[in-house]
């Protein structure tokens, strides 16, 4: 059996910044970094707008506190307000230690860090590097991983937490290149998995976003917060879903319907395209639906609006958002220096995740924490977002928060023994699921029945939402659910079986698509990205607090938890 201090899973942002400060705290520390992908392959590469902190390098007149009462607003009052005040005090502290580890952040004249505009932010303090930051940070901080000795499994697949007596333990690995199986166990294990969007047919986020961790969180006996809050991004490119950053809208891009017309205005007057996501969203999706969309050939009545960038001109384009061109140009051949862009919602992040306080540390229900067991970026719930996350404040919260549970680590585990764990039932019990899934004489393939639930869970729990639509989507999965006994795996070998990486994936998404339905069904208001049109108003009254979902094979059991409110008090919130 493998053994280390720590193990962390995720090489994205939150994982990397984690190991770092363990390693520059308590370098006689064993730590081992496992991800499915190779490090700089995590979704954490593709952030492409910036990283929200009142550096008041472009508005001297910022506060961290104006900061917070953009980022809990933004959340419709559900952020857990403590957590918010952490987040946007250190983050000047956050983004200059970057840039001192040598991230290269794009420059006001003067030499100073660039800020720009982002939607539902008061002030200019978007941080960047173009409209490629995720690239520029997760570049440094894997290279740092290198140089503070941090041990990397880079291409194993973690496939099961170890938690028995309320206590993490290990975990179990399946080496993707040869299907070897490794138990290991160690004194602190910390999820930084990332994000799920690949639950939805589209979305924004990697092939990889499964929520593998909040999968087998839940099947560890976990309970996940907050699930119903799934972010639809406004402007992800038709037909593919790919991202056009809220940076382009920031720089001053228009929204327009097959009017001509700047339809913010009727949504959100003082903001207009830079509205918080989830009005955004629901603007376009409202027009789309009033039969003021368009086609491809320009007529009305179809599935996106325009995003309009031809009044900004070439040399600001080509400077300030370059990506945002290529990627239209390279996918559909669009020339956003002369043409509208189409755009639609497109599922981009999870708000909620594995519940944890604010030194990462999971929770194991409305009270309590579980020991040794640690989470932080888009997997984790702190909860900063609450109802709807702002954007440029995730890769934030991958920083502060990965730096806080890293700091938290490097406390803990010089006071813990290695854990004893009977390797022979773990390595037999995942031995005997893989074979299962190889042996089985199926029909279904695993493409056809992933997209069968990522058709169901975006017809039945989209941007709109009804008792109805997602009672009938329940009904559905569970179909789905049984189907899973039939997946039929082509690949029987052990060299690359990606196949079996994509059965247990499925697997993940399946449990994830539940735990959003359970608790989106259950939540009988609308705040936030959950938009529900049989209960259209927020009631404070009932639901100003956070779900907490605990699976089983029996159901899903809800509880919930209060929310932290120590600065604001709720309002009605418009813009
Ligand atoms: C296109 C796009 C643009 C974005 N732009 C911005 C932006 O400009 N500003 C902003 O603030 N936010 C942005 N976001 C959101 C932000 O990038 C993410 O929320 C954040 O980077 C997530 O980082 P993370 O470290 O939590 O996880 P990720 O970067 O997603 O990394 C997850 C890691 O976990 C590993 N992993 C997962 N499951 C397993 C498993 N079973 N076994 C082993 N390893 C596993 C993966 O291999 C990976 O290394 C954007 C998101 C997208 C999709």
């Amino acid at each position: 059996m493998l053994e280390h201090d720590v193990i962390i899973v995720g090489g994205g942002l939150a994982g990397c910044r984690a190991a770092l400060e363990i390693k520059q705290t308590q370098p006689q520390l064993n730590v081992a970094l496992i991800a499915k992908t190779h490090p700089i392959r995590s979704h954490s590469v593709a952030a492409q707008g910036g990283m929200a902190a009142t550096l008041k390098n472009v508005d001297a007149d910022d506060t961290w506190e104006a900061h917070a009462f953009d980022t809990v607003k933004g959340s419709d009052y559900l952020a857990d307000q403590d957590a918010v005040e952490i987040l946007t005090r250190e983050a000047p502290d956050v983004v200059i230690e970057l840039e001192h580890m040598g991230v290269l952040f794009s420059r006001l004249p003067d030499g100073r860090i660039a800020q720009r505009a982002f939607g539902g932010h008061s002030h200019r303090r978007t941080c960047y590097a173009a409209d490629k930051t995720g690239h520029a940070i997760l570049h440094e901080l894997v290279s740092n991983l290198r140089r503070y000795g941090v041990l990397v499994y880079e291409e194993w697949y973690v496939m099961q937490l170890i938690l028995q007596e309320g206590q993490a333990k290990g975990v179990v690995m399946f080496n993707i290149m040869n299907t070897h199986l490794q138990v290991v166990r160690a004194k602190a294990i910390m999820f930084a998995t990332g994000g799920y969007g690949r639950v939805f047919n589209t979305t924004s986020n990697d092939f990889a976003s499964t929520g593998d961790g909040l999968a087998m969180s839940a099947l560890a006996g976990v309970p996940l917060e907050d699930m119903e809050f799934v972010q639809f991004h406004p402007t992800g490119l038709y037909p593919v879903g790919v991202l056009i950053s809220e940076a382009v809208r920031g720089e001053g891009a228009y929204l327009i319907n097959s009017e001509g017309d700047r339809f913010m205005a009727n949504y959100a007057p003082s903001r207009m395209e830079l509205a918080p996501r989830d009005i955004t969203s629901r603007a376009i999706a409202s027009e789309i639906r009033a039969g003021r969309g368009i086609h491809p050939d320009g007529s009305a009545g179809g599935p996106f609006v325009y995003l309009d960038l031809r009044h900004m001109g070439k040399e600001k384009i080509m400077s300030r958002i370059p990506f945002c061109w290529e990627e239209a140009h390279r996918l559909l051949g669009i020339d956003a220096v002369h043409e509208p862009m189409a755009v639609r919602p497109t599922v981009h992040y999870s708000m909620g995740g594995i519940p944890v306080n604010t030194d990462g540390q999971v929770r194991g229900g409305p009270e309590g924490l579980i020991e040794s067991f640690f989470a932080a970026g888009e997997c984790a719930c702190v909860s900063v977002h609450g109802a709807n996350r702002l954007g440029s404040n995730s890769l934030l919260e991958c920083v502060v928060y990965g730096r806080r549970t890293g700091a938290a680590i490097a406390r803990y585990v010089p006071n813990r023994k290695l854990p004893e764990i009977d390797e022979s039932f773990y390595l037999q019990t995942t031995r005997a699921q893989i074979e299962t899934l190889l042996n089985q004489s199926g029909s279904i393939r695993i493409a056809q029945l992933r997209q069968a639930l990522q058709d169901c869970m975006t017809k039945y729990c989209g941007v709109f939402r009804t008792d109805e639509s997602m009672t009938e989507g329940l009904k559905h999965l569970q179909h789905l659910k049984q189907q899973y006994q039939q997946i039929y795996l082509d690949d029987k070998g052990n060299n690359w079986n990606t196949e079996i990486v994509e059965a247990l994936e499925l697997q993940h998404l399946i449990i994830v698509g539940e735990i959003i339905l359970t608790s989106a069904l259950n939540r009988q208001e609308s705040r936030g990205a959950h938009c529900r049109e049989d209960y259209p108003e927020r009631d404070d009254s009932n639901f100003l607090k956070h779900t907490l979902a605990f699976y089983s094979s029996a159901g899903i059991d809800l509880q919930y938890k209060p929310v932290t409110i120590n600065l604001f008090e709720p309002q009605e919130r418009k813009y």
